[in-house]
């Protein structure tokens, strides 16, 4: 079993290795694991073939979580390792401090995590902990180091300056200056430069923003909740 292996067959799956390292007993990784590897979507192309499956389109509730699951599972037990998705809980998995611990994410100057190739749109599908340790590559850069910071000035009612106004942000966002978030994505996050040659759609985004603020007053019919 190798990083390339494993990488080469989760792109197969449209899926994407985010991020990887060995554990310790405080990370809190389910008995046994030696390698933690967390997922991501694998870009280009994540979101038409995501859009193509049955979950996507049967209507029902959590459509990208169900899909996570009947993807990754049996792809986790085929390598003798167990799924944990963010959605798992109570108690939920530690993911940020995970995805920390990777090497390939860091707390950005507007709170959220920023990833050294997906920046501050990055979102973990599940983690797979491996019963073996696998050699790892190298870890990437904190993008914010050599930034201008736009996120910083990105947010039309300052809603992420440090700490996550939620009520000031979903105010705003059902409002008709708020449809560039719903439609788009987050400002602030598409501010990020970090994250803009990886190919993440606005359809992608504004489905996120459906399922964060279902309030929207003038949803978009094509998008599912
Ligand atoms: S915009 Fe720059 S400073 Fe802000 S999270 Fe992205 S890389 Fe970091
Ligand atoms: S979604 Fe829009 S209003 Fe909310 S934090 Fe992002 S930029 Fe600000």
């Amino acid at each position: 079993m190798t990083y390339k292996a494993l990488q080469s067959g989760l792109r197969s799956l449209q899926l994407e290795i985010f991020g990887a390292f060995h554990t310790a007993p405080e990370d809190n990784a389910p008995s046994g694991t030696k390698t933690l590897l967390l997922l991501g979507p694998y870009e280009p192309g994540f979101w038409p073939h995501f859009t193509a499956s049955p979950e996507y389109l049967d209507g029902a509730a959590d459509p990208l979580d169900r899909w996570s699951k009947r993807i990754i599972t049996p792809w986790a037990n085929s390598q003798n390792a167990s799924a944990i998705f963010p959605s798992d809980g109570p108690s939920f998995a530690p993911f940020i401090q995970w995805a920390k611990n990777s090497g390939r994410a860091w707390g950005s100057p507007v709170g959220l995590l920023v990833h050294d190739v997906a920046g501050l749109f990055v979102s973990y599908r599940a983690a797979v902990a491996l019963h073996v340790q696998i050699d790892l590559p190298n870890t990437g850069q904190n993008p914010c180091i050599t930034c201008s910071k736009p996120c910083l000035t990105a947010c039309p009612v300052n809603a992420l300056t440090g700490e996550y106004d939620v009520a000031r942000c979903k105010s705003h966002l059902n409002t008709p200056t708020g449809k560039a978030c719903m439609e788009t994505g987050c400002l602030v996050r598409t501010a990020c430069p970090a994250g803009h040659s990886y190919g993440r759609l606005p359809q992608q985004s504004a489905f996120h923003m459906a399922a964060f603020n279902p309030d929207d007053p003038t949803p978009d019919p094509d998008t599912p909740r």
